[in-house]
């Protein structure tokens, strides 16, 4: 068996050398495809993920239009190269989980209402897995969303919140989650202050639950603050051309 690593360090950081409260290192892109109408390309740490959206478009197989909103569809996936075992291409049962939360959340904050008889269709590629793949995928989604010009009620960072040898700990990387304790990632639309995803893997008290939801909205609001700064400084460029 292999021995559980030591998560936190006598000096009270964690084993990457992060603070508990502290993110990783973020990285942010719009509009880096060409043939999709929106779409971004996130990194928190090592996990990478690309994120492309199209539409409102006309819904094929048609019989799925909605007369009254858009259909919004959402494609969570892991490349067969972004995991260190070679991971099997067709959709796992834990993509189909992942697909579901991510549309939920979104469709949550878009006006689905102003695009009847269309699609919007959201595609998550992740390209290089190190924890947090979900909620990566969901500030990817929601900036690719933003880069289309779909109108949203604001927009969503996502951030994982842990608890790795009884210390709380912000945006968890993929050997946190391994031997952590527990795992609760969050969806957050940080002007509505709204929580717009919430999962949780393993076992809080109730007053470690209030404090991780506190953790996970501080972190947050700062990932959302370089959302808005990612989007803002594209249309800056494209007024200085
Ligand atoms: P999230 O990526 O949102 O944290 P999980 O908690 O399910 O979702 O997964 C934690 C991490 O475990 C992932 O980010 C990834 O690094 C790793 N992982 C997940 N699925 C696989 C897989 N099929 N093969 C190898 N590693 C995986």
């Amino acid at each position: 068996m292999i021995e559980k690593p030591v998560l936190i360090r006598d000096d009270g950081l964690r084993h990457d050398g992060r603070r508990p409260d502290e993110l990783r290192p973020i990285k942010m892109q719009v509009g880096i495809l060409k043939n999709a109408d929106g779409s971004a390309y996130v990194e928190y740490g090592g996990t990478k993920v690309v994120a492309a959206v199209y539409g409102p478009r006309e819904v094929h197989p048609r019989h799925l239009a909605l007369p009254d909103r858009a259909l919004i569809r959402c494609r969570y996936h892991m490349a067969p190269f972004s995991t260190s075992d070679r991971k099997s291409p067709a959709p796992s049962r834990r993509e189909i989980e992942l697909s579901k939360v991510i549309r939920e959340a979104l469709e949550a904050v878009i006006f689905s209402e102003l695009f009847p008889r269309t699609s919007i269709d959201i595609f998550i590629e992740v390209l290089q897995a190190d924890g947090g793949t979900r909620t990566t995928g969901l500030t990817a989604a929601s900036l690719a969303l933003a880069d289309a010009g779909i109108p949203m009620r604001d927009l969503i960072a996502g951030v994982a919140v842990g608890k790795v040898d009884g210390v709380l700990v912000l945006d968890i990387d993929e050997l946190e989650d391994e031997y952590g304790e527990a795992d609760m990632p969050i969806g957050y639309a940080a002007s509505i202050d709204e929580i717009m995803l919430l999962q949780l893997n393993g076992v809080l008290t109730l007053e470690e639950f209030r404090r991780a939801i506190e953790l996970a909205k501080e972190g947050a609001r700062k990932i959302y603050d370089q959302m808005k700064k990612t989007l803002h400084d594209k249309y800056l460029k494209i007024i200085e051309k």
